[in-house]
């Protein structure tokens, strides 16, 4: 099968903070565009692995960036000895053969990236490729799945309309402190207590949004700082390394963060 390569073999942990499985499973067996809305960090491309898992379904996963051009995404013609060949993008690979596909960070790609999306998001669910003169008609099993981060918000790098409105969406946020723990002391590999210390950390962090800091500690950061503790480090050093340094780069703010983690250990 084409897309074995992308079949998720093993279970992807994944803690739920709500209805999001059953929700995304109706709109899977609708085969319904979903939007994963939520800050950096906090799980949401786990829950789509996840979900990719438990549904038996390919994922194809694409990365957005300014630089994505829609042939990165559909396919281009490659020049090799004997001629042309074509060869199909990640987007037409998942539209044929039934895959999850997941556009990551879709407001980092260019309007026009987007747009070809448009088609398989309606009723045709078909993919032209102009440069085949092909129509590629989805296969019955394809979902598209995309992430969008609502705090990078700008004029600029938002969502059109005329895409935000084709998709379904499913809000993540930071979890509630005792299933953040849960998920640090798993994937770090500590006891719960320290876990527990790490996310009060990161939930201090968190009440420094808007006040000079963009964003707050994610739940990838706080188990960036666990696994340091797992491995020897001490704790204040390990927050200090995984989560003061990186978020930012002003005195001041640093010295706040610094203050939050005294506080919790
Ligand atoms: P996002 O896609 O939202 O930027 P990720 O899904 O990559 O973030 O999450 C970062 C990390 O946090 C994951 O690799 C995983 O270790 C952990 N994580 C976050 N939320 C959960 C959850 N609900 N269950 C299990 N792991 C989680």
């Amino acid at each position: 099968m084409a897309l074995q390569t992308y079949r998720i073999e093993r279970e992807p942990f994944y803690r739920p903070t709500g209805d999001e499985i059953a929700l995304f499973e109706a709109a899977h067996a609708a085969r319904m565009p979903v939007m994963l809305k939520g800050p950096t960090g906090c799980g949401k491309t786990r829950f789509i692995e996840h979900m990719a898992w438990r549904l038996g379904r390919p994922l194809v996963t694409v990365a957005c960036n300014e630089d994505l051009t829609a042939s990165d995404l559909v396919g281009r013609h490659l020049l090799e000895t004997e001629g042309t060949v074509w060869q199909d993008g990640p987007l037409t690979l998942a539209v044929r053969h039934g895959a999850i596909c997941y556009l990551d960070e879709i407001v980092e790609a260019r309007a026009d990236t987007t747009v070809v999306i448009h088609p398989l998001t309606d009723e045709r669910r078909a993919l032209p490729l102009d440069k085949r003169n092909e129509l590629v008609t989805a296969h019955p099993d394809f979902q598209l799945v995309v992430a969008y981060n609502p705090g990078y918000q700008s004029v600029a790098k938002d969502l059109k309309e005329s895409t935000r409105q084709r998709f379904a969406a499913l809000e993540f946020g930071y979890p509630a402190a005792g299933i953040e723990a849960d998920i640090v002391a798993r994937e770090a590999g500590i006891g719960q207590a320290m876990a527990a210390r790490v996310v009060a950390v990161g939930e201090r962090s968190r009440n420094l949004r808007g006040r000079g800091l963009e964003e707050g500690a994610s739940t990838r950061m706080l188990i960036h700082a666990g696994r340091l503790i797992a491995r020897g480090v001490a704790p204040e050093a390990a927050c200090r390394m995984a989560i003061v340094l990186p978020l930012t780069d002003d005195p001041d703010l640093r010295d706040a963060l610094a203050a939050a983690v005294g506080a919790c250990f």
